[in-house]
């Protein structure tokens, strides 16, 4: 049987009415995505991945198409607080600590006090944060910036987790071992992922599904089934599987830039 829908696309598309004339951000993007997946969204700047992720979030409303997020609305999803959203930067309020940056959505959706250190505590063990509760952001690598982040949107525990790009800023060291923690969290938590990002290799890791997207309007060029295990070291990537599935999200992103006039 398959898995539950988390999103289902069908024929969606969004327009911008910007000033001078509109933007065609998706065009007719179909996709399912299932409990369970680790769906990553690889394309060229501007081919409408953070405008995807929005339409799901309830932050842009689509132009036609329709879009189901747990079988509801996005506007339902929002207020069943479907979703946790890390950012492309970590957004963080210098002016608080790390379990107060954690706390400030928590404290807008009403959770008593012991709820939300109980929810602080949590999410900071998931992204081997504990112990820095008491720091301020600027006292943190960017890389721990952006696991506080993660933990903040970790930390109302909804089962569909939308990431922006969110070590897109890190250098390749960081971003390896971030990517090697985030799967285990995926494993752990059995959460469903919804990932931007610009880089083959960490889509190719990380996904369990990837799909490569073509430039502006942006539209799905290939959707592809990972066949790697659920279990991958870090030098999986020099495998010839992996190196198969890099070649064909590469070959997709190619195959979108012919169409660019
Ligand atoms: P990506 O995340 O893939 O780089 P975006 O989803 O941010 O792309 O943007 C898709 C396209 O829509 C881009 O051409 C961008 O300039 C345009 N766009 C994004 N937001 C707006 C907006 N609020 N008004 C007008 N155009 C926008
Ligand atoms: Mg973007």
């Amino acid at each position: 049987m398959q898995a539950p829908s988390v999103v289902s696309a069908k024929e969606l598309c969004l327009t911008y009415q910007a000033n001078d004339a509109p933007v065609r951000a998706l065009s007719d993007v179909n996709l399912d995505v299932r409990k369970g997946d680790f769906v990553s969204f690889i394309g060229p700047s501007g081919c409408g991945k953070t405008t995807f992720l929005r339409v799901i979030a309830d932050l842009e409303k689509s132009t036609s198409g329709e879009i189901l997020i747990n079988g509801m609305t996005p506007e339902e999803a929002r207020k069943a607080r479907a979703y946790g959203y890390v950012f492309q930067a970590p957004a963080l309020y210098p002016w608080r600590t790390i379990e107060n940056n954690i706390a400030l959505p928590l404290e807008i959706m009403g959770y008593s006090s012991a709820d939300r250190t109980r929810r602080i505590a949590e999410a900071l063990d998931l992204v081997s944060l504990s112990g820095f509760e008491k720091k301020f952001p600027w006292q943190l690598s960017g890389g721990m910036q952006q696991r506080a982040s993660i933990a903040r949107a970790l930390a109302f525990d909804a089962d569909l987790l939308l990431m922006d790009e969110p070590f897109g800023a890190l250098d390749e060291i960081v971003r390896d071992h971030l990517n090697e923690e985030l799967l285990k969290l995926w494993a752990r938590t059995n959460k469903t992922i919804c990932f931007v990002t610009h880089s083959i290799p960490e889509a190719v890791y990380l996904s369990t599904k990837i799909v490569v997207m073509s430039p502006r309007p942006g539209r799905v060029t290939d959707v592809i089934d990972s066949p790697l295990p659920a279990e991958r070291p870090l030098d999986i990537r020099d495998t010839p599987e992996f190196l198969e599935i890099a070649h064909r999200v590469r070959e997709g992103l190619r195959t979108g830039h012919s169409h660019e006039v």
